[in-house]
């Protein structure tokens, strides 16, 4: 389909024309009257309150240095603050709870969300809208007294705007798909400034771009979307010794090959911290949390995991009927700021040689947690009305983030050889929302994409946003031009530990996990099991360390991604 770009069909035009005429580096105190001749108060400069609130945020490792900041509250400062970008060349920037900030904003505008914070929701049609500053847990907490469930994530605290457009993996995903799959509207500032209401009748390319293409073609001011219906609900973490890691990875590969859509698990490996905040039975170990999600009642839910319990005696268990507003306890997700730094993978199935290669990486001393989430059921299906969310078809994905404080750079390195290692299977591909590079350079999402896709995608920013003013994103590049992952110099002001050809490790990815922030992943009354493990005395992890894993047949990366220069 050819893409249609601005101009085409817009539905409204909203907010005051563009400001004074600025040049980016005129941008300083001296003149800042003049940016509040257009955004009032709303503006901020570097060395003010309102900017560093305005770049405040969950993730530490990249705060945004913008030449200008502005705190919108409705979707005409949105209108206003783009055309006053866009008129001065000066690329945008958005930033909601900062979950997933890109490193290397250091000019431009940037654009707060965070006051677009209204949430309705219609029980009749089984939908909810919201604007761009909306966490989940404002969702959750107005659905949950109406049985309805919305598409979230792991973390209650993460943006709706943000994950729906990059795809949104989520622990209902298996029953229900892709949050993005289920995205009525978006309300959308485009590069031009115009904002627009986008549908599939209003306009069809651009709608099937910005649902997993990410933030790549405009500021999204407001989104609607499905609820699910949610009658019963079960899950909660059960927390094994590390040491039985093996044999969990073996009932995990059991129970996942047969598991129903109803059923989504995850297993994550990580080393508490040995602080009084972390409740005694897994204080200063390593654990495994096998995250269970079950849509249904808990009789359904306990068979299912039933093998998976008989592996070891939980040092803590957390499964029990949950109400709607607890699925966002699930994952037990850090909660306070810190820096984040982390890979992730996809793997298209489950295979001995990949858990092989986990098993020699996981460990009580290894600096950075580890996480496979099952994938499939729905996540798989095709659409009646597709989207561009990449590798549908995925078995897995692994997440990996290292442990804040000492040893972080370590674990960055650490985590690039264990995806050196993977490429194999992975082929340097991962989820969109999970893409980021540790090296300091810009992400770019090559790797979540197959070439079709990219390149239909690379089309459409190519007719909305030729500039690539929203650059400051997981960037797809507009056809025809340059990658700025491959051309720009790191702009952090801090040189890579190891350039991306040497660590093997393309489009890397991301965010989830922090040692010292699971603290707040556990219940602080949890069911304590005692007594032998029934099987006697545990085993430790098998080691494979040294063995050099081989691809096992259809273990190839895929078509359209060996020329990756970071895939070998
Ligand atoms: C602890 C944690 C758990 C996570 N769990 C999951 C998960 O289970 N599933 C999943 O799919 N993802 C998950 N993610 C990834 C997350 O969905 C992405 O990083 C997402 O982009 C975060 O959005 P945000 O608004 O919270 O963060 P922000 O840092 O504020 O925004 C991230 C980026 O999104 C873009 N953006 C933000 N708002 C807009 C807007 N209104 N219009 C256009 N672009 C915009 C910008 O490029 C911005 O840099 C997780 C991340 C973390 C840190």
């Amino acid at each position: 389909m050819q893409p249609v770009g601005p101009g085409a069909s817009t539905v409204s035009r909203t907010g005051p024309a563009a400001g004074p005429d600025l040049d980016r580096r005129t941008i300083t105190s001296t003149n800042s009257a003049s940016l509040d001749g257009v955004f009032s108060d709303r503006s901020h400069l570097p060395g003010t309150a309102g900017y560093d609130a305005a770049r405040d945020g969950f993730d530490l490792s990249a705060i945004p240095a913008p030449d200008v900041a502005v705190s919108a509250t409705d979707e005409a400062d949105v209108a206003a603050a783009v055309r006053f970008a866009a008129g001065r060349g000066l690329p945008v920037a958005v930033r909601a709870t900062g979950h997933g900030p890109v490193p290397g904003v250091d000019q431009g505008l940037l654009i707060d969300t965070r006051a677009l914070s209204t949430v309705t929701v219609d029980p009749e049609r089984r939908t909810a809208t919201v604007g761009a500053g909306v966490p989940w847990a404002r969702v959750l907490e107005k659905c949950a007294p109406l049985g309805l469930v919305p598409l979230c994530g792991s973390s209650p605290d993460v943006g709706v705007a943000a994950y729906t457009l990059g795809g949104g993996l989520g622990p209902l995903g298996r029953r229900h798909g892709w949050a993005a799959d289920h995205a009525r509207r978006v309300r959308l500032v485009t590069a031009d400034g115009e904002a627009r209401e986008i549908t599939a009748d209003t306009e069809p390319e651009l709608f099937w771009a910005v649902r997993g293409g990410g933030g790549n073609f405009g500021v999204a001011t407001e989104l609607e979307f499905d609820l699910m219906p949610a009658d019963a609900l079960y899950g909660g973490g059960l927390y094994l010794p590390g040491e039985s890691a093996s044999e969990l990875l073996a009932a995990f590969g059991r129970c996942t090959a047969t598991a129903p859509d109803e059923l989504s698990l995850s297993v994550a490996f990580l080393t508490f911290p040995d602080v009084d905040a972390v409740p005694a039975p897994v204080r200063g170990r390593f654990v495994a949390h096998l995250r269970v999600t079950h849509l249904g009642p808990a009789e359904g839910a306990e068979r299912l995991i039933a093998p998976l319990r008989a592996v070891a005696v939980p040092l803590l268990d957390t499964v029990r009927p949950l109400s709607i507003d607890q699925l966002g306890t699930v994952h037990g997700d850090p909660t306070r700021p810190q820096p984040v730094s982390c890979g992730g993978a996809v793997l298209p199935r489950w295979d001995e040689g990949v858990i092989d290669v986990l098993l020699a990486e996981i460990g009580a001393t290894t600096p950075h947690m580890l996480e496979l989430r099952h994938l499939g059921g729905a996540l798989a299906r095709p659409l009646a009305m597709p989207d561009a969310v990449g590798h549908r078809d995925a078995g897995f994905n692994l997440f990996t983030s290292a442990y804040p404080g000492a040893g972080f750079s370590g674990a960055m390195a650490m985590q690039n050889e264990l995806y050196r290692r993977l490429l194999p299977w992975s082929g340097g591909r991962a989820v969109y929302n999970f893409t980021a590079r540790p090296d300091g350079r810009p992400a770019d999402a090559r790797g979540a994409f197959e070439a079709p896709v990219l390149s239909r995608l690379q089309a459409v920013k190519a007719a909305w946003d030729p500039q690539d003013l929203f650059r400051f994103t997981v960037t797809i590049p507009p056809a025809g031009t340059t990658n700025r992952a491959d051309s720009d110099s790191p702009r952090t002001g801090t040189a890579p530990s190891r350039a991306p050809h040497e660590a093997g490790h393309g489009p890397s990815s991301v965010p989830v996990g922090g040692g010292t922030q699971y603290v707040g992943a556990v219940p602080a009354h949890p069911r304590r099991h005692a007594g032998p493990h029934p099987r006697g005395p545990r085993r430790h992890v098998r080691r494979a360390a040294g063995r050099e894993p081989r691809p096992r047949a259809g273990g190839r990366p895929a078509a359209g991604h060996d020329a990756d220069p970071n895939v070998r």
